[in-house]
């Protein structure tokens, strides 16, 4: 039996968690996907122990032949603890501690996009091709990951990159953290589909009308503002501008060699993805030094099917 000799990468989200078993080359040996129970911390901490043990068991291993188990965690992260995570019902939660005693294996629990940003750096560029990176994930939130000299950038609180809750506009709609117009309240998933709810309330003609604006979805939005609707087309507009000024933030605060951008909401690669890249182009047009920044070969897609988070965290081990 291999001693010691795999490792475990989660990306643990509010409904679902994915995961992946590697060996020490780091190659790919099983996979799962599961849903996750975020009733209660305890369904929390069961979900996550479920994930691990389906990994162990579709590779015929015992905790044994654990290495370690990397975990990503959609919240505030310091030294294993889970400050804030309140999709997940966790504050001040020793995570880390929990696990490591269920297992009998090193586990490490890290904020899941300034993994992700590792996962990216590990992945999409092997050992030492760029030292400098920064990650932008677009989802149902906003935050980033920034990899500098080739290491994680956590910063004092383990904060470092949580750019969604910049306030862009003041007079935006409120956001769940408290503040007016954050560039989440703009830009993310939830962020838009709130701004159309919000105008079809007001009374604003939309093919998005027709919708209970209760059940309304970022797709709907999308598909909606491919059709060529006026209010759906101003919202991936808009949202698109603050996205490509949060990546000239990134690139002008670090300096990076490239950025790449990730996350649900730019998986959408026929509506969205191409309006954050002609925002960042109305950027380059307008400024030659944003042009000089921002040149085309520093922008990174994910690959469609890559998710950085899963690797990060088995990255971390
Ligand atoms: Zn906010």
């Amino acid at each position: 039996v291999a001693q010691r000799a795999f490792v475990i990468g989660l990306d643990v989200g509010g409904t679902k968690i994915e995961g992946i078993l590697v060996d020490k080359a780091k190659n790919q040996v099983a996979a799962c996907r599961a849903a996750m129970d975020a009733t209660s911390v305890e369904r929390v901490v069961e979900s996550i122990a479920a994930a691990i043990q389906t990994l162990l068991d579709s590779a015929n291993l015992m905790q044994e032949s654990l290495a370690g188990i990397g975990v990503g965690i959609p919240g505030q992260v310091l030294e294993g603890v889970v400050h804030l995570a309140v999709n997940l019902k966790m504050e001040r939660y020793p995570l880390e501690e929990e696990l490591t005693r269920r297992f009998a294996s090193p586990v490490r629990v890290e904020n899941d996009v300034r993994i992700a940003a590792l996962g990216v750096y590990q992945r999409l560029f092997g050992a030492g091709q760029i030292r400098h990176l920064a990650y932008l994930s677009v989802g149902t939130g906003i935050s980033a990951g920034v990899i500098l000299d080739g290491r994680l950038h956590r910063g004092v609180g383990g904060m470092a990159g949580e750019i969604g809750h910049v306030q862009v506009d003041p007079r935006g709609a409120r956001c769940g953290c408290g503040a007016y117009g954050c560039l989440e309240a703009f830009a993310s998933g939830s962020g838009m589909v709130a701004s159309a709810r919000k105008a079809l309330v007001e009374g604003r003609p939309s093919v998005l009308a027709e919708i209970d604006p209760s059940i309304l979805t970022t797709h709907q939005l999308f598909a909606a503002a491919a059709g060529g609707d006026t209010l759906a087309g101003e919202i991936v507009k808009t949202a698109a501008r603050y996205i490509s000024q949060a990546l000239q933030w990134l690139v002008m605060g670090y300096d990076v060699e490239r950025v790449a951008l990730g996350g649900g909401v730019l998986r959408s690669r026929d509506v969205m993805t191409p309006a954050v890249l002609r925002a960042i182009q109305r950027l380059r047009e307008s400024s030659l030094l944003a042009a000089h920044m921002l040149p085309e070969d520093k922008i990174v897609l994910l690959p469609e099917d890559f998710n950085p988070g899963v690797w990060g965290a088995a990255g971390l081990i």
